[in-house]
């Protein structure tokens, strides 16, 4: 993740002089040198910005030459890989008194590359983040002198740092946080469904029992509509764009559903997600959940600030050049924005009150099939979407800002709109599979619901309740109408995943299934294929026992006498009982003597 979102190799990629990318990227990419990026502080978390490390332009001597340079002081924390980094990106406020640069006193944000070894550096200690074993630490920097080509960018790019930093951020937050999601997600499904199918409490795989059944229906829909939204945003990034919004709502939204996945996972898989050892195959990413939801923008600040905050401005027809013919000054370009602005209003509220009317359904979709309700109502909902938050807007204006509640619901409903349309283009994109329909229906179902609900919230908790009546009777005239996928719908979805179907391999077909001998998931895949083998053999006993053919006895005793009356072959008893062995052993979780445990650290 360092080096793909913040990590200097990226910086130097984009903004480096060229004898910094010569330098400094080979080494990169063999790991000669390992990065880290020093942005925070204990006063700057989430307001990065506000930063209180310096560097000042000054003379000074660098290994035995004069030069001129920066004499940089910083306490950063929360640094990863700090500890083992050999080249610290530093970002720091950077002030030229003396205008030796010859510009202005206050540059501004600036990053610079340090090595690691010059004095008045202290680096080493780490910090850990709740025994989740990587290396990260603060650092501190004293009086540090370093030459002003030390700069990303050298002497261009004193100055630049905040605006490389968020440049970085856009593209990089779409890659690393979203995968990592998925690839739990994606744990979660192969495992639970297995697991779903080899557990067994009250004579029953407890995948059966709807409770579970409920779980198990989120985790495989979630799965894939993450997956939908991952491989989206990564081809946006792929193409060359740097999407700031995109990338916000996946790291936000997947990282979120990411955290409820597996909480689903560890419910399901209970004790045994509990008790830690090598057998345990989700408690280790389940304590590290914390740590996506922190990182690169933390959820709830993303949520409630950012996603609508930037989305607003930057996906918004009109708002974007309106407020450059205000910062301009331009009354001619002003007047085409505002003008277009209103129409654009009126155009939606009438759109948005003819499209509730229908539910969408007279909206020609560009695709056919079972993907034509869900385009239908996702355009309807973008028209409602429009309408509200520029009336919203209109209202509330620079007060908007503070209302986190309200901008909180429309990212809610931004991201639930992309999340859906993610998913619509995902099934359209693979053929439209058969096998896939039910996935994309609840996925789309689910978010229409959430959707509708985060526009319900913004009309109950809007200010004006004239304004909100008003507007509620032009997006939902027939009334909020949508319900979330159906239980027989999640059962179809929880059924899918059992059993070693299809849907369960294909929703896990990226992530590394450990061979079949090795504890913990490999152990857990064995014990499936050998109980899914011995299924028809189990139902011809119970076939047998509710026809008054066998009585029922203890289990040894059972197979024999099945044996005996010629229901099940002695191959066939074989079978059953390796599965019945298998079973025992993966439900088995790991104990330590005492000796060792104390050994353990963390
Ligand atoms: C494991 C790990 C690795 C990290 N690696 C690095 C690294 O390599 N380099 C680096 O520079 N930093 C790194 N960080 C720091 C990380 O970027 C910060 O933790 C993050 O920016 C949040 O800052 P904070 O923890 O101080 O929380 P705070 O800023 O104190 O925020 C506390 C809570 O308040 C919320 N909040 C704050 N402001 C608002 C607002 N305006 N509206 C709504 N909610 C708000 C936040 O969402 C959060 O929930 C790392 C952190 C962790 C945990």
């Amino acid at each position: 993740m360092v080096p793909n979102s913040l990590g200097p190799g990226e910086l130097i990629l984009h903004y480096g002089t060229d004898d910094q990318k010569q330098y400094y990227l080979p080494r990169l990419a063999i790991g000669e040198e390992i990065p880290c990026f020093a942005l925070t502080e204990s006063e700057a978390g989430s307001d990065a910005a506000s930063g209180k490390s310096t560097g000042v332009v000054c003379r000074g001597t660098f290994r035995g030459e004069e030069v001129i340079g920066i004499r940089l002081n910083w306490r950063k924390r929360y640094i990863s890989l700090a500890p083992v980094a050999t080249v610290i990106g530093l970002a720091f406020r950077l002030f030229d008194p003396d205008g030796l640069l010859g510009g202005e006193t206050d540059l501004g944000i600036t990053c610079a590359l340090i090595p690691r070894d010059l004095p008045g550096i202290q680096i080493g200690e780490r910090h850990d983040p709740m025994g989740v074993p990587f290396q990260i630490g603060p650092i501190f920097g004293e009086d540090v002198f370093v030459p002003i080509d030390f700069i990303i960018g050298g002497r261009d790019g004193a100055g630049q740092g905040w605006r490389m930093l968020m440049e970085s951020l856009a593209a990089g937050r779409a890659i690393s946080l979203p995968s990592l999601s998925v690839g739990a997600a994606e744990l979660a499904a192969r495992v639970t469904g297995a697991y779903g199918t080899v557990r067994k409490q009250f004579n029953l795989s407890i995948g059966r029992f709807e409770g579970v059944e409920e779980r198990l229906a989120r985790i495989g829909g979630y799965t894939y509509i993450m997956n939908a939204a991952r491989e989206l945003t990564c081809a946006a990034v792929d193409a060359g764009e740097k999407p700031a919004v995109l990338s916000a709502i996946v790291k936000a939204y997947l990282t979120e559903n990411m955290r409820t996945v597996m909480t689903d996972a560890m419910d399901i898989r209970a004790g045994a997600a509990i008790f830690r050892g090598p057998r345990n195959i989700l408690g280790r990413s389940f304590v590290s959940i914390p740590i996506g939801i922190t990182v690169e923008g933390a959820n709830i600040l993303t949520r409630s600030l950012i996603i609508y905050g930037q989305g607003v401005i930057r996906c918004h027809p009109f708002v974007h050049a309106e407020m450059e013919a205000v910062a301009e000054k331009n009354i001619a370009l002003f007047d085409r924005a505002f003008f277009g602005h209103i129409g654009f209003v009126f155009q939606n509220a009438v759109r948005a009150f003819f499209l509730g009317l229908t539910g969408g359904r007279l909206i020609r979709s560009p695709v056919r099939g079972p993907m034509v309700q869900h385009v239908q109502r996702f355009t309807r909902f973008s028209a409602a979407f429009a309408l509200v938050s520029d009336v919203v807007m209109a209202i509330l204006g620079g007060e908007l800002k503070r209302r986190e509640k309200i901008s909180g619901r429309f990212a809610d409903v931004l991201a639930w709109m992309y999340l859906g349309s993610a998913t619509l283009k995902k099934f359209h994109d693979e053929g439209q599979l058969d096998r896939d329909q039910t996935l994309l229906h609840w996925s789309c179902l689910h978010a229409e619901w959430m959707i509708q609900e985060a526009l319900v919230g913004v009309l109950d908790n809007f200010p004006n309740q004239i304004v909100s009546q008003l507007l509620r009777m032009l997006i939902f005239p027939l009334g909020a109408r949508l319900r979330p996928p159906t239980d027989a719908l999640g059962a179809q979805i929880a059924r899918g995943l059992l059993d070693g179907n299809e849907m369960r391999l294909g929703l896990t077909s990226e992530i590394y299934v450990p061979p079949l001998e090795e504890k913990g998931l490999g152990r857990l895949e064995a014990a499936l294929q050998k109980i899914v083998a011995a299924r028809p053999v189990e139902e011809k006993i119970n076939e047998a026992l509710r026809a008054g053919k066998l009585a029922r006895t203890q289990r040894d005793q059972l197979l024999g006498n099945a044996v005996s009356a010629g229901i099940i072959s002695p191959q066939e008893r074989r079978c059953i009982e390796a599965a019945d062995e298998i079973r025992d052993e993966v439900i088995q979780v790991d104990a330590f003597e005492s000796e060792f445990y104390h050994a353990l650290k963390g």
